[in-house]
């Protein structure tokens, strides 16, 4: 199994060397150079198995050479040994026919989890063979950083430093990140907000010398291995709705498009979905490009739904590539524009193909707190702000075919909102209740690149 750039001029990688790069040195993202299928009874034998049997036969052939059976069924048993629910990703039911998908039962309450504890794992594996050791840096606006943290902890190969703007996140999400009393883990509260953060970290993998210096990696959202671990739970929920022989339907609350574009990829595999609905907030750039065509970035404004504030969308960058015809020229010319002033036009070829395949629609911050308070009163389930917002797009795409929203949060992530709209403030489930009795451990930094990098040389070092 091969993986190709989506700008076209990337070496062709290993999927353990497209996993560890992340980003492709032409600027691009790493996708396989095709797409592995499933049969109709491939997909039917899947019932009645574990998660971690399903995440192994669909994964399995975009691993290629890199593991053997043995290993890779290892990996997968180690990254979900710590979820608190033995379905790992349950279906509860809303309403008639609508479906909640939970994904937050992992370590850190959202499902991250499900992509960031099987990297941690991939990753150990991989540079434990090849007797390397590798410093990933991370920006978070919260729960990114919360889950790269609790996946590296206590890792030999890594060093994790998590750069989270001071005061600006929830005290949970904090709390996650500095916690941990593992010697790799170092959180890093920036003076500055989340686009400094994330300013500073393209600055580093910018500078080449520090880069090869401290073997800089990055797990963010745009890292193939996430998108791949993503594409599980699209078959486990569907499977269990009666797929191959019944279509689903997903509505995905989405930021930086890489959980939608998980279910695009089990499309493509043979899982038999009907439609794929795009949910956004606010920060609406993906409903407006479908709805007109037009890709403008805005600025970002500040939501009940903070893991949805993103005004580019990296991982949409993939799904361009295929309708381009998976022109990587045509790609790298779009992303031209949008660099140099801020916005592009789809074809009409490519927007149709798009149109084709996603439906999307866009939420208030008032229809998110009435979506909260509504449900809660017809049904007792509280809704994160973000899985509100997937909820209340669903709506408007439900008929025969079973609608499964996916629920990305738990509740008590976001606690501020959910009491606003319910008067009830959401407990952090019984084993997490002493993560307002631990110590914390952070480091203040300035918005500056040469104190940061001289902090991390030194961190290293030890
Ligand atoms: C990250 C996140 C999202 C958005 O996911 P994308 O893959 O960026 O589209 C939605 N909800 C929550 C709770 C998240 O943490």
């Amino acid at each position: 199994m091969k993986y190709i750039s989506t700008r076209g001029t990337a070496p062709e990688l290993s999927f353990e060397d497209a996993m560890l790069t992340g980003l492709a040195r032409d600027g691009g993202l790493y996708v396989p150079a095709e797409i592995p299928t499933m049969s109709q009874a491939d997909i039917a034998a899947l019932a009645g198995c574990s998660y971690e049997e399903i995440a192994f036969r669909v994964m399995r052939p975009f691993v290629g050479d890199t593991f053997t059976d043995s290993e890779f069924a290892e990996i997968i048993a180690k990254a979900y040994a710590g979820f608190s629910h033995d379905a790992r990703a349950p279906l509860v039911q809303l309403g008639p026919n609508h479906f909640l998908l939970e994904l937050f039962h992992g370590p850190t309450l959202a499902f991250k989890d499900f992509a960031m504890q099987l990297i941690g794992q991939l990753f150990q594996a991989a540079l434990a063979r090849r007797g390397e050791r590798v410093t990933i840096v991370g920006a978070t606006s919260g729960d990114t950083g919360s889950a790269a943290i609790e996946a590296f902890r206590g890792l030999d190969a890594v060093d994790v430093f998590i750069l989270f703007p001071d005061g600006r996140v929830s005290d949970v999400q904090r709390r996650q990140m500095t916690t941990p009393s593992e010697s790799n883990v170092h959180a890093l509260a920036l003076d500055g907000d989340f686009d400094d953060c994330q300013g500073k970290l393209k600055d580093m993998f910018n500078d080449l010398t520090f880069r090869d210096e401290v073997r800089l990696a990055g797990v963010n959202s745009i890292n193939w291995a996430r998108v791949l671990a993503q594409v599980v739970y699209y078959f486990s929920s569907a499977v269990s709705l009666g797929a191959p022989h019944r279509k689903v339907s997903f509505t995905v609350p989405t930021g930086n498009f890489g959980d939608i574009f998980a279910g695009y990829i089990a499309k493509k595999m043979g899982l038999p979905i009907d439609k794929l609905v795009i949910a956004t907030n606010q920060n609406d750039i993906l409903h407006r490009t479908l709805e007109t065509g037009a890709y403008t970035t805005q600025g970002v404004t500040p939501s009940i739904s903070p893991s949805m504030d993103i005004q580019v969308s990296s991982n949409f960058e993939r799904a361009l590539f295929d309708a381009y015809g998976r022109d990587g020229a045509a790609v790298a010319q779009l992303m031209d524009e949008l660099k140099s002033g801020g916005s592009f036009n789809v074809s009409q070829g490519a927007l149709q193909g798009l149109r084709d395949l996603f439906a999307s629609g866009r939420v208030s911050e008032e229809q998110t707190y009435d979506t909260i308070k509504d449900y809660y009163a017809r049904t007792g389930e509280i809704l994160c702000p973000h899985s509100a917002i997937g909820v209340k797009v669903a709506e408007s795409h439900q008929g025969v075919t079973p609608m499964i929203t996916l629920a990305t949060a738990h509740p008590a992530k976001f606690p501020d909102a959910v009491e606003k709209a319910t008067g009830q403030r959401p407990a952090l489930p019984p084993r997490m209740g002493d993560l307002f009795a631990k110590e914390e451990r952070v480091t203040k930094v300035p918005n500056d690149l040469g104190a940061l990098e001289t902090l991390i040389r030194e961190r290293i070092a030890k």
